[in-house]
């Protein structure tokens, strides 16, 4: 046993820095006889990138257990509550028209014990709409209502939720949390990377505070990897041959005072990518996400004005260049690469900021002496691994299984772009038997669930006969239809409106009270 790390330095002052400041000095420093002192230093020249302001439900697991007052970080962050993500014109019907279906994050009930997928199949009016018969989301949705009454513990609610944030105080916001749990701030340039005999990093050279020998060292520098790529050497692998967008157009739009606050993020495909629509408390973030090889940054920024009818103007516009793929170890020696540093695949289910928690996370689990045991790191890298598989098997899942023909973008990704073979072998299984946790890894962000609402969406189950339709009878569909109803009507009726809910949040001080660390915030729904 070598001697233990007593000083992590963080390089890097964006969502991913902040978050992996504020949760390693919570977290390494319960045992109050072996203190880490965690200090960040962030450039004051060179901003955080300002984009990635949707999330995933572990989100709110993060927050809580930082200790984190929820109607604090509503207010100060411009937030809002997402139930989940409502795709358009992925695909279109038999007559060409747009289709439109929801990711819930509400996992739903189940029919006498089974998944809802095949009786549906079996006993649904073909034209119905799967998460629109099986959840309330949808319903709730429409009317744009909060999952949760006015008043209400905080993190409690009756559907799975995440969050929308504005990138840039929600980074903030973090700062003032862990800055206020000890965490020490540096406003300093790395000009020089020092590398030591040994291969770890053994001083970085700052333009201010000259040399800092550094222990442990979290590159959080983002797309430039200034540590872990640039200094260490250690390859980034790029996803081309699977993922086609590289590029993002980003801007805002304004709305109104009284406008409905709907609980969803929009992901609408145009002819060579794909638009988000965030909505955020004061205003409504956008951005398209497209393929330079398809469609100049000329052409995307006014494809993308042209869908909202806004003007440059008003949407402000900027350019955003996307490194997507992964550093090779994203754990080397005494260097750890967390956020866009180690890796990113595009924003389609927001799942940027949920990989900086599982890094940080598997840090923590697996967190070394100054030793650096080269098994705690192989094991680390291969979970961020497994991470980042999941994540780009689902992405591609989208554009892979989409029926749209009609320009050279859609037909580039249905035909010429690589298919992981991990997904192509579960989808030959799908076609026989719906999805089922036993197909999908351990330690997966989307379920089984998740997967049947895309693939009913995408029409994936037209005609299929699987092997589960056997097991529930009409009469318990229709139960289990009854129950569903009853639930939309319910929801809705004891539900507030998002709008009204958030601002009562601006006036309430109800407490988050200390995290239990053994609680774990609901997602599901209460039928
Ligand atoms: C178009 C787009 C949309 C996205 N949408 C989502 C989304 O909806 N949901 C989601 O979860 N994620 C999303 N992401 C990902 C998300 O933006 C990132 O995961 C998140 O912002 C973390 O970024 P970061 O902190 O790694 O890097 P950055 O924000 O780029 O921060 C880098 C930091 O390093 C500092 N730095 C750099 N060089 C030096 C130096 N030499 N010395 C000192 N400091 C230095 C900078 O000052 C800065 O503070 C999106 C990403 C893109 C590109």
């Amino acid at each position: 046993m070598t001697e233990p790390i007593r000083d992590i330095t963080i390089v890097g002052g964006g969502t991913a820095g902040w978050l992996a400041a504020a949760m390693l000095n919570r977290y390494l420093n319960r045992n109050a006889s072996a203190p880490v002192r965690v200090s960040l230093i962030e450039s004051g020249k060179l901003p955080p990138i300002g984009v990635g302001e949707a999330t995933v439900p572990p989100m709110r697991q993060v927050l809580h257990d930082l200790g984190v007052d929820e109607n604090e970080f509503f207010k100060r962050c411009n937030a809002t509550i997402k139930l989940g993500v409502r795709f358009t014109n992925w695909d279109v019907d038999d007559e060409g028209r747009p289709v439109e279906y929801l990711n819930s994050l509400t996992e739903g009930p189940v029919v006498n014990g089974h998944n809802p997928g095949a009786p549906f199949m079996a006993f649904a009016p073909e034209s119905w709409d799967f998460p629109r018969t099986v959840l309330p989301t949808d319903h709730l949705i429409d009317q744009g209502r909060a999952p949760r009454g006015i008043g209400d513990p905080q993190y409690d609610a009756k559907l799975g939720y995440a969050y929308h944030f504005e990138a840039g105080l929600f980074a903030e916001f973090m700062r003032d949390h862990a800055t206020g749990q000890g965490v020490h701030h540096i406003i300093d340039d790395v000009e020089h990377v020092e590398m030591g005999s040994d291969g770890n990093v053994a001083a970085l050279h700052l333009s201010e505070n000259g040399r800092r020998p550094v222990q442990l060292v979290i590159d959080c520098t983002g797309f430039k990897g200034l540590i872990i790529n640039k200094a260490m050497g250690e390859p980034f692998e790029p996803y081309s041959d699977t993922m086609m967008n590289d590029r993002a157009v980003v801007g805002q739009i304004p709305r109104g005072a009284e406008d409905t606050i709907y609980p969803y993020t929009g992901a609408w495909a145009l002819s060579s990518g794909w638009v988000w629509r965030i909505p955020l408390y004061s205003r409504i973030s956008s951005g398209y996400v497209f393929s330079s090889a398809h469609l100049s940054d000329d052409e995307a920024r006014a494809e993308l004005l042209n869908h909202w009818g806004v003007d440059e103007e008003t949407f402000q516009p900027r350019v955003v260049p996307m490194r997507v793929g992964k550093t090779r170890r994203t754990w080397v020696n005494n260097c750890v690469s967390i956020g866009l540093a180690s890796g990113f695949i595009e924003p389609l289910e927001s799942t940027g900021i949920y990989m900086t928690d599982r890094a940080i996370r598997f840090l923590i689990d697996y967190f070394p002496d100054q030793g650096y045991d080269q098994r705690l790191q192989d094991r680390y890298n291969e979970l961020m691994g497994q991470v980042f598989d999941e994540v780009r098997d689902f992405i591609v899942l989208h554009y892979y299984q989409s029926n749209r023909d009609d320009t050279p973008y859609w037909r580039a990704a249905r035909h010429e772009t690589a298919v992981p073979q991990s997904l192509l072998d579960n989808l030959e299984v799908w076609k026989r038997a719906m999805p089922s946790p036993l197909d999908l890894p351990e330690h997966r962000l989307f379920s089984a669930w998740t997967y049947q609402h895309v693939l009913f969406g995408k029409g994936f189950y037209k005609g299929a006969n699987v092997a589960e339709s056997r097991h529930v009878s009409r009469a318990d569909w229709e139960h289990f239809r009854q129950i569903v109803e009853n639930a939309k009507t319910q929801l809705a009726q004891n539900l507030p409106d998002q709008r009204a809910f958030l601002a009562s949040l601006r006036g309430s001080n109800t407490s988050a009270g200390e995290p239990d660390a053994a609680r774990r915030v609901s997602a599901d729904v209460t039928t």
